[in-house]
Formats: structure tokens, sequence, C-alpha cells
């Protein structure tokens, strides 16, 4: 039998945001460079393919090896009803704040990317929204401490808030939000509409009027403030939960869901899309109708934010409402253990040294190292201490 999995060698982004020495402290991946160091793409995705490392032909494109025998590589059941690998697995790590975004529902992500087609604004244009016909849902999982801000809170506390911050300008709009607790959305079209001067003035009268507070929220609005001096964003963390996840957590988010992760070090996974509409905290384009047409102004509370894991022997499965992709953190040890594999599959090592044995080879992660492992390798024998995050299908 020839080979059946391999492993990855992949692309890095260096996107301001990142974080020059995240990376590399948690898995020594050098930087060279000492560029940030935003996120580590492991799969397909056209901007970022990851390469395999083959016995015989060298290195090859894994989107490559995918196409030339995608029944074998993907198994029958993810070819037939997505025709490839359905996921991007990413190692992310945030020095300053990631831009404030919502994602389409799979629905609207057709519409639009069918509309902007029609209209004929090209793919790599500022003001395309919709890169692909894609949702994109994401389950974000700490290896750090990592805050982010997510769902709007509740309305008496966004309330309480902008009473607390005392903004005379403000006074009217959030009347009206009292007066109307289903009137979120306009009130949130108000803040992003903002034309200057008002803007510029109200974001000063707000850095002004909260600077003798030390606590949540006004602290990550001033942190903030150094990194988006002049950003509407500045006003979101009054509107949206600040939640941070203690290493081991992670949460789902599903389509239309506003967040932002403000900083630490994480895996995310997602489906294989790049459809993003931002509301903030960036210096790329907004479309703010195309924004509240996607985005759910229900509240929720902190405590509904987390996704609980199902413990089942040795690993945690993190359970996702979607079909994309599935995320499971295994803890391996001395003894061996036995994994059916039922759809391709991404496995990183996230500490420790882990070998892999399938019916023909053998394959050995180290810390950082990742491996793509095709359907066809019908089961393999995992040992060794360490631990792996693994995605699938
Ligand atoms: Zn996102």
């Amino acid at each position: 039998m020839s080979q059946t999995i391999w492993k990855l060698e992949n692309t890095i982004k260096h996107y301001d945001w990142g974080s020059i020495d995240g990376i590399t402290n948690l898995f020594g991946i050098p930087n060279p460079t000492s560029e940030p160091m935003a996120e580590v793409w492991m799969g397909t995705h056209p901007l970022g393919c990851s390469l395999v490392i083959d016995a015989k032909l060298g290195k090859i494109r894994l989107d490559k090896l995918i196409q030339d025998n995608p029944q074998e590589m993907l198994g029958n059941k993810t070819f037939n009803y997505f025709g490839t690998l359905p996921f991007l697995f990413k190692i992310l790590s945030a020095q300053k704040a990631l831009s404030i975004q919502v994602h389409p529902t799979l629905k609207n992500a057709k519409l639009g990317f069918a509309k902007e087609n029609q209209l004929g604004i090209p793919l790599d244009a500022p003001n395309r929204n919709y890169k692909d016909p894609n949702h994109k849902p994401e389950l974000i999982y700490a290896l750090t401490p990592f805050k982010a801000m997510r769902s709007f809170r509740a309305i008496d506390e966004i309330i309480s808030l902008f009473e607390k911050v005392a903004i005379p300008d403000l006074i009217s709009p959030i009347s009206l939000l009292k007066n109307n607790r289903h009137s979120l959305k306009h009130f949130f079209a108000y803040l992003l509409t903002l034309s200057y001067p008002s803007k510029t003035s109200l974001i000063k009268k707000l850095l002004i009027n909260i600077d003798s507070f030390n606590e949540e929220p006004f602290c990550t609005i001033k942190m903030l403030a150094n990194d988006y001096p002049n950003d509407i964003g500045l006003f979101m963390p009054l509107l949206l939960n600040i939640i941070e996840l203690k290493p081991g957590e992670a949460m789902f988010l599903c389509a239309q869901t506003p967040h932002s992760y403000l900083f630490g070090c994480g895996l995310e996974i997602m489906a294989n899309s790049d459809n993003v509409l931002r509301a903030g905290l960036t210096h790329k384009y907004i479309d703010s109708s195309e924004l509240l047409n996607n985005t759910d102004f229900e509240s929720t509370p902190l405590n509904q934010l987390l996704t609980k894991p199902v413990v089942r022997e040795n690993k945690f499965y993190f359970p996702v409402p979607v079909d994309d992709f599935k995320f499971e953190i295994i803890k391996s040890d001395e003894s061996k253990h036995f994994e059916q594999v039922k759809s391709a599959q991404i496995v990183l090592c996230l500490d420790g040294k882990v070998t892999f044995t399938t019916k023909s080879e053998s394959l050995i992660l180290q810390k950082g190292e990742s491996a793509f492992i095709a359907y066809q390798t019908g089961s393999y024998y995992y040992e060794g201490t360490g631990y792996l995050a693994k995605v699938f299908v």
C-alpha cells in the first residue's frame, strides 16, 4: 500500500496584529525575520495551501494530492458532500486585536457571492465582501489565556455601561434604546454610521470620561485605543461581552455572531471560507448595511459562551453544530491507542512526541509538527507521551 500519512509544511501569515514570538514560544516554530507571526494555516485554502512531504515525490501541494485521488483521500462521504477538504485549521497568535467581525450564513454567502459577481466587483477589490459562496463557522481553542469580545450583552447591561460613560450626545440614542429594547440594531447602526467630526468627538469624550475607570470593559477600551485611536470599534466593549478563555477552553462562533479576538494564542478551526464582514478595529472596508443584515442582535449571557467538551477516555471532544469539521484534543501516553479513520484528518502535535503507525508505515510528530492522514489509511495506532489536536469531518 502506498503512503497515506504525510507530514505537513504549512503557510505562515505575517498579519500586523500577530505576535512576534507567541508561536515560537509555544511550538518552537522559528521566526527568523522577526515579523509578526499571526497564523499558521493547515489545509488547502488557495491563499495558503499546505505542502505534504511525500516519500517518492518530495514536496507537493496538499490540494493537488487530494484532487488527484479525492475519494481515497477524503472518503466518499466527504467527497460527495463537499468535493474538497471542508475545513481550515490554524494556529493563531494575537498581540493586538483583530477586527470586530461577523460571518454570513451559508444562504447569505451564496446570495452575496452571486450578487457581487453579477456586479462585476473583482475578488480582490477592497470593497468585495464575499470572497466565496461558503459560510465560516469557527471554533477557537485557547492555548494561552485568550481574550475575546463576543455576542451582545444584555440590553440592561449595555444601557448601564453607556450611562456610566455619560456622553451627553448619546443620551437621546440611549433613551430610544431604553424605550424600545428591540432597537439595538438601530443603536448599533447609529454608532457605525457616525461620520466625521461627530465620530472623532464622541471617541474623544469616551476616552476622557473613562480615564479614571480601571475595571472591565473600560481597561479593554483603553488597551484598544493604543492601537486603534480613532476607531468606532472602541465603543464595542460596551456592547459586546468580554471573555477570557483559560488554556484548554473553547468557544464556537456560529454565523452572524459579532466577535473579535483581542489577545492570546489559540487553535482556530473553520469552514474553508474567507467571508468576513467587519464592524470596527480595522483599516479595511466596512459595509454597514451588509453587516447589519448579517448580524444577530440577540443578547447572550457570558456563562453561555463556552463550548463544553465531551470527555471520552483520553479524548476531549468539542461538539459543534455544523458538518464542516469536528475537533478533539487527545492525550497520548506510552500505551498503544487504536484509531479508526472515518474521514481525512489533520493532526497537530501540541506537546511531546507521538508515533503514528499505519498498516504500512510510521511517522513521528513532535511539538509543533502536523500531518495529513488520508481516509484510505483505514486505521492507525498512536503512542508516546504528548497532546494532539485533531480536526476531522
Ligand atoms: Zn471570525
